[in-house]
């Protein structure tokens, strides 16, 4: 058996069809009439574009809006003038112009691949699809064509571009597998979008996977079988069942209120890190926005966007959500999150460096153009801002005399925004933990990330295999803060949110709920399952459960009792 990233889950079972790659080579030439390489660049640039355009409309048709948006994302970065004019100015300099746009996409893909988070790496792998497609179209090649596979094909290949992706017939493709990419990669997206069942990151899966094999794809279980038995076929064949129905039963939690078993409402919103992302969170019924993270706005740009740059996107993110709250986390650069343009040193030890609301606090050259963007847009809608990793008060009180500033330059300037924009802190340090009493005195409203939470508290680094037993937010240490953190908000009367990963783990839904959280933020695709688990427990059972699992000393007991009384 191989195994991988569940990146998509079902179940496919089918015949291999390996994608080779294109051959990229090039001889290397030294130019001379460097403008007439020019020309031979922006020519296939042109018709780069052209094709990914008709490619766009493709995936609009037969996918969807936002997964479209991915691909057009590769235009507006390679029509970013910074990378299209390094590219020329590589040419200039005498490179022809296939090894001009492979040394700065390389330059880029450096960049990207280097952050220790799977959303900025995915970057890496977008630069990666421009430079292939880029070179490809400068040799005269063709990507390979997937739209002939016949019925019950499972892709192989090393990536799947999203260009490739435009020409999947979805009946039949049955499954997807890849030797790169996570969870919130591209490739794993789109197979989400399509439901097709995919297991990505899987080494050397195009030489060991030969063309015509028969496997089983377990996109649940990020597992493939190779040259299934008669009798593995079967069972999987009553696993499909299984799948099917209970995801047909999850509909019926479409358009619900999220309710617990005896009635009480929970908010169920979702984490976003684009305004199109709020295309999804209406389409799985997701109640708002419980995180945006905005960095993500800055990593795909090659300056800081403008102000108003982002007042366009904030806007946009709220008319999507016609009504519903979206609560906008300002930058957090630093740590995993690298953002070249902002010329960050590098630090000995990033995570517990110069960063997020530290870095904005000292760079307000860099936040006031957030911060107005933000406040303009707040008329549009029901916008709250949140800040990343406070330590102390004072970071809070900062940025508090500082908004208050920009609102009188609003007011001078006659600009409309909301006076009454909530500010809420993220709940992500032990510090913030501790101190969650006072904090709760200022912030209109918490939300805890227990992804940062529990590697602060632990005092691990979350990338690091040798310590990766550490990390789980089910330690003991890592409870008693979220537990202490929802009873300070209870006590300072204003609401609290999870927007970490821990806040759609089946195991934890139980414990939040005694503990008295108000709002669960979950990527988008969760929500109808955590809206089901909400709706299983009553408050009764959830606390009996909690007072149980709070008396256990060790994590390993604390996971264990937990899966004893877990509800799916
Ligand atoms: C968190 O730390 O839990 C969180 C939601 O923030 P991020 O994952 O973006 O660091
Ligand atoms: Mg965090």
């Amino acid at each position: 058996m191989l195994k991988g990233v569940n990146a998509s889950e079902g179940i496919g079972i089918g015949k291999v069809m390996l994608i080779e790659e294109i051959n990229l080579d090039y001889e290397k030439r030294k130019i001379t009439d460097t403008q007439k390489e020019i020309e031979r660049y922006r020519k296939a640039l042109e018709s780069y574009c052209k094709k990914t355009e008709s490619q766009a409309k493709k995936i609009r048709d037969t996918v969807g809006e936002k997964e479209a948006d991915i691909i057009l994302g590769h235009l507006l970065m390679i029509k970013d003038p910074g990378m299209s004019s390094s590219i020329e100015g590589n040419i200039s300099a005498g490179c022809c112009a296939e090894e001009a746009v492979a040394q700065v996409c390389d330059m880029f893909i450096g960049v990207f691949s280097m952050a220790e988070d799977e959303l900025t790496k995915q970057r890496a792998s977008d630069v990666e699809d421009i430079k292939t497609g880029l070179i490809a179209t400068l040799l005269g090649k063709e990507e390979a064509d997937i739209s002939c596979a016949p019925a019950n094909t499972v892709l192989v290949a090393r990536d799947l571009t999203p260009s490739m992706t435009s020409c999947i017939v979805k009946d039949n493709i049955v499954g997807i597998v890849t030797e790169v990419g996570g969870k919130t990669s591209h490739s794993a997206i789109l197979a989400r979008a399509m439901e097709i069942p995919a297991v990505l990151s899987v080494e050397n899966a195009t030489t060991i996977l030969k063309n015509g094999q028969e496997i089983i794809v377990d996109g649940s279980y990020g597992e493939i079988i190779e040259n299934p038995s008669m009798g593995e076929i079967y069972a999987y064949k009553d696993k499909t069942v299984i799948f099917k129905k209970e995801k047909e039963e999850l509909q019926k939690y479409v358009g619900r209120e999220t309710l617990t078993a005896d009635g009480t409402k929970i908010d169920l919103y979702c984490n976003i890190g684009k305004p199109e992302d709020a295309d999804t969170v209406i389409s799985k019924d997701g109640e708002g926005v419980g995180l945006f993270r905005t960095e993500f706005l800055y990593m795909g740009n090659t300056s800081i966007p403008s102000e108003d740059e982002q007042f366009e996107a904030y806007k946009k993110t709220l008319l999507k959500l016609s009504g519903k709250p979206l609560i906008i986390r300002t930058l957090d650069v630093g740590g995993d999150k690298d953002i070249p343009y902002l010329g960050l040193n590098k630090e000995e030890n990033p995570f517990m460096g110069y960063r997020a609301v530290r870095f904005c606090l000292h760079r307000k050259d860099v936040y006031a153009p957030q911060l107005k963007a933000l406040l303009r847009a707040s008329v549009f809608g029901d916008i709250r801002i949140m800040l990343p990793l406070v330590t102390c008060l004072d970071e809070l009180l900062e940025f508090k005399s500082m908004l208050k500033k920009l609102m009188e330059e609003l007011n001078s300037q006659g600009t409309p925004y909301n006076k009454d924009i909530p500010v809420g802190v993220m709940i992500e340090t032990p510090a913030a933990a501790m101190i969650a009493d006072v904090l709760g005195k200022e912030a209109d409203f918490f939300s805890i990330g227990t992804n940062d939470l529990t590697g602060y508290t632990m005092a691990v680094d979350r990338g690091n295999p040798d310590v990766a037993y550490l990390y789980s937010p089910f330690q003991p240490a890592v409870l008693r803060s979220i537990k202490r953190t929802i009873e300070m908000g209870r006590e300072n009367s204003i609401p609290v949110g999870m927007c970490g990963e821990a806040a759609s783990d089946p195991l934890m839904i139980p414990l939040l709920l005694a503990f008295g959280l108000d709002e669960f933020s979950v990527s988008a695709t969760s929500v109808l399952k955590t809206r089901k688990i909400i709706s299983m427990w009553t408050r009764e059972k959830a606390l009996e459960v909690a007072e149980k699992a709070m008396s256990l000393n060790t994590e390993k007991e604390v996971v264990k009792y937990l899966n004893s009384v877990v509800k799916v």
